[in-house]
């Protein structure tokens, strides 16, 4: 049974690889010499939300990193590497941190739910609801979670605007523009959490209105 599955996965695959040469010849010679993306998206882990088929992105397109609840932690390596990279090399032009509506981490972090060993790692989020208590306790409950999975978004912005990779891109003029987005499982669109911040200088400003917008979107 197992087995069967997974043998599926592979004439997905060959399917899929055909296709593509079909409709477009040359595509993977093509993408083998560089890849050349314009963004970086950094996301949850979760199935539901996959990077390139949200936003019509094909191989090649979008840059990815995700782990549980789209955290960036200044000490993560691997999510500082993956941004270094993005930056640096790809020299991308737009990174967006997407959440989720409905996240199991930022429930989690949200109704202290034990989940394991990421537990530890659903603390940053915990970090984020204890911050914002006050936003949060003038929601009605049913617009909470929904508002923490937002404040999470605009908050890892606010991280990568403070990491020293986009600090020194923005200080030697590099074109990089930070995102905060939510996406919903329910219909399948994306919204803008409006902390767009387009270089160094008025994150503070920017972050600031984007939570007073949480508030309002959240009351309705
Ligand atoms: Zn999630």
């Amino acid at each position: 049974m197992t087995t069967a599955s997974i043998e599926e996965l592979f004439v997905h695959n060959r399917e899929w690889a055909q296709q593509m040469e079909r409709d477009r010849p040359g595509f993977f010679t093509g993408l083998m010499a560089q890849q050349k993306p314009r963004y970086m998206w950094i996301g949850c882990s979760d199935s539901r939300v996959p990077a390139n088929q949200i936003t019509g992105l094909e191989p090649g397109e979008v840059f990815v990193h995700r782990n549980v609840a789209n955290v960036v932690v200044p000490s993560d390596l691997n999510a500082l590497s993956t941004i270094q990279y993005a930056v640096d090399q790809l020299q991308v032009q737009h990174l967006m941190v997407v959440g989720h509506y409905g996240c199991g981490g930022v429930r989690a972090a949200m109704e202290d739910i034990r989940v394991g060993l990421a537990d530890n790692w659903i603390r940053h989020v915990k970090d984020v609801r204890d911050k914002y208590a006050s936003v949060l306790e003038s929601l009605s409950p049913q617009w909470r979670l929904d508002a923490l999975c937002e404040l999470n978004v605009i908050e890892q912005v606010a991280n990568v605007a403070h990491s020293t990779v986009v600090h020194d891109a923005w200080a030697r003029g590099q074109d990089l523009t930070l995102h905060g987005w939510c996406y919903s499982l329910q219909n399948g669109l994306i919204t803008n959490v409006e902390v767009t911040v387009p270089g160094a200088g008025g994150l503070d400003e920017v972050q600031r209105r984007a939570v007073e917008h949480v508030a309002s979107r959240q009351r309705g």
